[in-house]
Parts: C-alpha cells; structure tokens; sequence
C-alpha cells in the first residue's frame, strides 16, 4: 500500500507570499502545491462550466460556494493520490471548507499534518498587490518595484499583466473577506 499522503495548509490573507513560499517548498523537499485561485483562473482561462462561474466572483473578490470548492479539491486529490506531500494554497478559507476538508480526509483515513499561518500588515499587502505583476502564462510573479522584463524570465511569454483582482478597490475586498 502506498505511503499516506501529507497535508500541509498555508493560510494567510492575499499577498502574504502563500505561492512564494509554496515554490520554495515545493523546490526544496518536491511538495505539491494545491493552488485553488491557480485552478480557478486555469478553469476561467478554459472557459469550463466552473470557470464561467468562478469568473465574475472572483472578479469581484466574493467567495465560491464552499461546496463547490470543496469538491473540486477532494476531487484533485484523490485524483492525485500518489503525490507524498500537499500545499494546500488558498484552500480552506472559512470554516465550513474546513470542516469540510477535515471530514473528507478522516473518511480517508488521512489527516491534516501541518498549518503554517502567515500574517503580514495590511498596508504592505496592499502595496505587495497593487504592484503585482503575473505571467499568464505560467504563474510567475513580478513587481512593479522592480523592473518589469519584457519577457518572463521562466517561460519566455510575453503575456505579463495584472491579475483583474490586483486593483485597489478589490483588494480591499479580498482583505475584508479573508
Ligand atoms: P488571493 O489569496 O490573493 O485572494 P487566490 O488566487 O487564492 O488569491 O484566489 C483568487 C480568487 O479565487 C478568490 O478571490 C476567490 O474568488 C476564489 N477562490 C480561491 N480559493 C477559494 C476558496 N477556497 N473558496 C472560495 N473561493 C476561492
């Protein structure tokens, strides 16, 4: 029988450096990053029934119901299974995906191994968000503080833009949310 997989949630407000942290993680000791905004944006990009869901939410910083969230990250992992250890990125965010998840995996036989909670200024995040840059092609992050190449350094695209959640107004939303 395989090993059981590890659970390990990152939890913090939006620009805490939850997928920073994750990649250096996931480089270091090979974990497996389980990014829900990630799998949103992929399944907008798709135009999936989730997606065209998902769009117009997220746009407006709100939350997806938590029992569709919550599906489709049991799904995944149990798709998944073999994979030794999960980052949990942005997944649960309110208590009933907690609940939810802690039900799902004690039903698996398998349990939460670790929470790592970020906290950082509110300010900071703000700035952090404002000035976020993303390659739409892979993820890569940028900041505007910094100059932004014209090229992604990891996968060569030229598509750099702002995430349509990365401006002031919903910012402040996501924050009052989380
Ligand atoms: P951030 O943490 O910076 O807000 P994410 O990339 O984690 O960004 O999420 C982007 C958006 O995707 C959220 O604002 C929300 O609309 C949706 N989303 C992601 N994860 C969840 C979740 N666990 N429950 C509900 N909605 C989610």
């Amino acid at each position: 029988m395989a090993d059981q997989p590890q659970f390990v949630i990152l939890f913090g407000p939006p620009g805490a450096g939850k997928g920073t942290q994750a990649n250096l993680l996931a480089e270091q000791h090979g974990w497996v990053q389980l990014s829900t905004g990630d799998m949103l944006r992929a399944a907008v990009k798709a135009g999936t029934a989730v997606g065209k869901q998902a769009k117009e939410i997220m746009a407006q910083g709100q939350l997806l119901p938590d029992a569709l969230i919550t599906s489709i990250v049991t799904a995944h992992i149990a798709d998944n299974s073999t994979v030794g250890c999960f980052m949990l990125d942005g997944f649960p965010r309110t208590l009933v995906q907690a609940e939810g998840l802690h039900a799902w995996l004690s039903e698996q036989g398998w349990a939460i191994d670790h929470l790592i909670v970020m906290q950082v200024d509110e300010e900071r995040l703000v700035q952090r968000l404002t000035g976020r840059r993303v390659c739409s092609n892979c993820g890569a992050t940028y900041h505007i503080a910094h100059a932004i190449p014209s090229h992604c350094t990891t996968c060569d695209s030229d598509q750099i833009i702002q995430r349509p959640d990365d401006v002031e107004a919903t910012i402040r939303e996501r924050l009052r949310v989380y």
